[in-house]
């Protein structure tokens, strides 16, 4: 607590990404960003208020992720929210900006903020350790039916799970969870099975029955299990475009060595993926990733009809954690490698000048102009564990020199403070310059 006995504290669910974590971040995008961009996927990015209807028509009325909006209105009539997750805003963008005249498919990809209520509002507890803010990045694919599309997307997935160096932690799921042709049928026929034996049913799923009853069939409570083990089984109602689609796009993850398992009781996170879905699961059950089919959902928000859709998203703070977790250590971009040390005003002066050259150069600068001692600018430069230090005192200053330390081996030599950018380059190597061109795509 502060003087004012307010406490300083984020609030619960938010998350401060600190400079270490930044660095998992920046690492994990630059590997995102590669593979979308040599897929030929584009990036979007949907703000983040979204109207609520937007939510409500591709949720579908009985996603609880409805009861966990953060939600306004503009003061009269309009309720906003903001983002749960990115691809509904997607799909309104494909709407809006009429992205069905565009060359088919639409491929796109976005890394994008996310937030929502980590209490429920509903039946459901609070999982332990939920987020409510959270970044994830995904694709979606619009406007072409192709299962051999679908299966390269997952491949997409595969690789970049693969180039963070976590493909062995996690293992492919998949499963058919039909179409608004041949699920109702199987819904009836399964919410009747259920029809008198509810008390046998946790809370949890006793409150799906009605609305959600797909859920029983994630749940890992024992008494539900042994129940659904006797409840009829979705597979013999699926119609046959959904079983051909299905088994069609199983033959092209053959085809690209893709291995995975058939999970007939994995449900996606968000109800809007339907038909063909899948994950990327961990041995304690904890998904990674999650995507699937979205048929019906360009229509449902008003679209044009029949526009095929699939996507797949992944958490990053879920892959931040894994990486830790497996001791994968990423590229610092963030070390510094010139420390300038100086004593004296007339060489502060000239060390103003010397570190914007430096830093214009690319070499990464940094120097402690409030410190008044040596010692205390040499303990810094130890902080910061630079590889080299440049001094400067009265002395070089009269004679127009700099002293360049080898910090690692504690040796020193005096240089004309004309040759100093030439020398650093030489030490640090051309290759580690930070350089930035505004021509480089950085998006
Ligand atoms: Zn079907
Ligand atoms: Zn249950």
């Amino acid at each position: 607590m502060n003087e004012n006995n307010i406490i300083v504290r984020n609030p619960h669910g938010v998350i401060d990404i600190l400079p270490q974590t930044h660095e998992y971040f920046t690492y994990i995008k630059k590997v995102v960003r590669h593979r979308c961009r040599q897929a030929g996927f584009r990036r979007i990015s949907p703000p983040m208020l979204e109207y609520k209807d937007v939510f409500q028509k591709t949720h579908g009325q009985h996603d609880d992720i409805l009861n966990r909006l953060f939600t306004c209105t503009d003061g009269q009539q309009e309720a906003f929210s903001l983002k749960p997750e990115s691809v509904s805003g997607i799909i309104r963008c494909f709407i809006e900006h009429e992205m069905n005249t565009w060359p088919q498919p639409v491929e796109l990809f976005f890394i994008e903020p996310a937030l929502f209520h980590p209490e429920t509002q509903t039946h459901l507890k609070t999982k332990k350790n939920a987020l409510s803010q959270y970044n994830e990045f995904g694709t979606v694919v619009l406007g072409e039916d192709d299962p051999a599309l679908f299966a390269q997307l997952i491949q997409l997935a595969h690789k970049v799970l693969q180039d963070l160096g976590l493909e062995a932690l996690y293992r492919l799921q998949i499963n058919n969870l039909g179409c608004p042709e041949c699920l109702p049928k199987f819904l009836a026929d399964f919410q009747g099975f259920y029809c008198g034996k509810e008390r046998a049913l946790c809370e949890r799923c006793k409150n799906f029955l009605a609305d959600n009853p797909l859920r029983i069939l994630e749940c890992r409570e024992e008494d539900c299990k042994i129940l659904l083990e006797l409840a009829p089984k979705l597979d013999p109602y699926l119609c046959k475009e959904c079983t051909s689609y299905h088994g069609e796009f199983l033959e092209y993850l053959d085809e690209m060595a893709l291995v995975y398992e058939k999970n007939i009781r994995l449900i996606p996170e968000m109800n809007f993926y339907n038909r063909t879905v899948f994950s990327y699961v961990n041995d304690s059950g904890e998904r990674v990733c999650g995507g699937g089919r979205m048929d019906g959902i360009v229509e449902n928000l008003g679209g044009p009809k029949n526009v095929p859709v699939f996507s797949f998203t992944m958490i990053i703070e879920k892959i931040i954690n894994a990486m830790k977790q497996e001791k994968i250590h990423v590229p610092s971009k963030d070390d510094v490698h010139i420390f300038v040390a100086q004593l004296g005003k007339e060489a502060k002066k000239k060390c103003l000048t010397l570190m914007d050259q430096l830093r214009e150069e690319g070499i990464k600068t940094v120097g402690a102009l409030g410190k008044g001692s040596m010692r205390e600018q040499i303990d810094i430069a130890t902080k910061f564990n630079v590889p080299y230090m440049i001094i400067m005192g009265l002395t070089e200053v009269r004679e127009n020199k700099a002293i360049i330390r080898n910090m690692k081996l504690g040796q020193q030599r005096i240089i004309p403070l004309s040759d100093v950018i030439f020398e650093v380059k030489k030490v640090i190597g051309e290759k580690k310059l930070d350089k930035y061109s505004p021509g480089e795509i950085l998006y």
